[in-house]
């Protein structure tokens, strides 16, 4: 088999990094990327960088589930230095049979005979590179045969996609359009954790006490109280994380407030609202409200904040890859005062401990509960179990690299 190991700060990962990928799959006939995003010195300043998780979980998002890739933790869990070398070593201790080619862009062979052990990386793999610009392809032949005594070195023919991580990461900054470099997902998840600086849209004005006039006229006494009280527990959830207080705080007020509207509303609603909506949830009742409430509160009372509509939207059935907001509105839900089942106490206290813990349990119990019912569980909420159980797996491999690595 011939597989690919591809490196890189993935800081974002964008449109050039996967096209280099596929280009290399396609031209050499390569049938896995090991995609090893690296260490990034946390004194970097601060706008530009964004945690090894973060990073991961952008990786996951970009590929999805197309098998030709594998995100692998490798460099981030190692406790040494990350030359390309060592990994190298890892993945032909895991393919001593197969071929391996090492996929870079056209900079770094430019600057690939300053890299560490150099020499022996070529004699483990091929070194596969792909143009980052129009018209150098005859400076990498030259650079190719200078180097070329050491190793075997293939160019693939695609023209390139122009763009690097650093452009990214100054549109977001500036405010400017960034969507079309990234995989949409990818755009969705930055824009939510609001990384890079991303700052969103501010116009929103938060006036939670014409908000609460509405739910007391509109909802039952007992829903009412739980509005206030989620509200409260988010706002606290936000100030432990660092999310936006009021912010948090409007997003929780309002999360149910479709939930006593009757079910045809409901339905309705959720269906016009144009947001995608899986067939578990049109098949499920109790999840209506929710997807209707996001809609409302959006063509209502003109909340136009992407993120508090998928704080709304996202309350009952999660998902992959959930905002910080999303992720206080969801858990904010499940513990605040008025509950009293029985492991609340303990999930008050994870929340508060171990967010992505917190998370993981909330999804396993959510899950175990529609089975116990004989209900359907939506597609997204199996994916925000699964993605959960892997940022935990990644946390214990972080803090203990000798537990299996990819
Ligand atoms: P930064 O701008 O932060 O330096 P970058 O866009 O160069 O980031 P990295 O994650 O550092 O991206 O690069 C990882 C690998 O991907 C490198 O081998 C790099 O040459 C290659 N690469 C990055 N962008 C492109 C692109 N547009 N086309 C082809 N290869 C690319």
């Amino acid at each position: 088999m011939r597989i690919g190991i591809f490196g890189g700060s993935f800081n974002p990962i964008h449109n050039g990094h996967i096209h280099l990928a596929r280009a290399a799959a396609e031209e050499f006939g390569l049938e896995k990327i090991y995609l090893v995003p690296s260490r990034i010195s946390p004194h970097k300043s601060s706008d530009e960088y964004v945690s090894g998780e973060d990073r991961l979980a952008m990786l996951r998002l970009a590929v999805a589930d197309d098998p030709l890739f594998v995100v692998s933790s490798y460099e981030l869990s190692s406790d040494r230095v990350s030359y390309s070398i060592y990994t190298v070593e890892h993945f032909r201790r895991r393919h001593p049979e197969d071929e391996m080619y090492l996929l870079v862009g056209s900079d770094m062979l430019l600057s690939f005979d300053r890299w560490y052990r150099y020499e022996d990386i070529l004699s483990e793999v091929t070194l596969c590179v792909v143009s980052r610009e129009q018209g150098d392809m005859k400076l990498l032949k030259k650079k190719a045969a200078e180097l070329g005594r050491a190793g075997d070195i293939v160019i693939s023919s695609s023209a390139p996609v122009v763009v690097s991580s650093t452009e990214v990461r100054k549109k977001i900054a500036k405010n400017k359009n960034f969507a079309c470099y990234l995989n949409e997902n990818v755009v969705q998840y930055i824009r939510s954790k609001g990384l890079y600086s991303y700052r969103g849209d501010t116009s929103l004005l938060f006036d939670p006490d014409e908000k609460k006039k509405y739910l007391k006229a509109h909802l039952s006494a007992k829903r009412y109280v739980h509005s206030l009280n989620v509200a409260a527990e988010c706002r606290k959830l936000a100030q432990k994380y660092g999310e936006d207080p009021d912010k948090a705080y409007f997003a929780g007020l309002l999360h149910d407030i479709c939930k006593e509207l009757p079910d045809a509303e409901q339905k309705e609603l959720a269906v016009s609202s144009g947001f995608t909506v899986c067939r578990e949830e049109l098949e499920t009742r109790s999840l209506w409200h929710a997807i209707a409430g996001a809609y409302f509160i959006k063509t209502e009372f003109g909340v136009e904040d992407i993120d508090i509509l998928n704080a709304v939207r996202f309350h009952t059935v999660g998902r992959a890859g959930m905002s910080r907001l999303e992720e206080i509105v969801y858990l904010g839900d499940l513990i605040s005062a008025d509950r009293d089942y029985k492991d609340v106490d303990r999930m008050r206290k994870l929340s508060y401990s171990d967010l992505n813990g917190a998370m993981l349990e909330a999804f396993a119990f959510s899950i175990k509960s529609v089975v116990k019912k004989g209900g359907l569980v939506p597609v997204c909420t199996a994916e925000g179990y699964n993605f959960y159980t892997r940022l935990k797996r990644d946390e214990k491999k972080i803090s203990d690299p000798k537990r299996g690595l990819k």
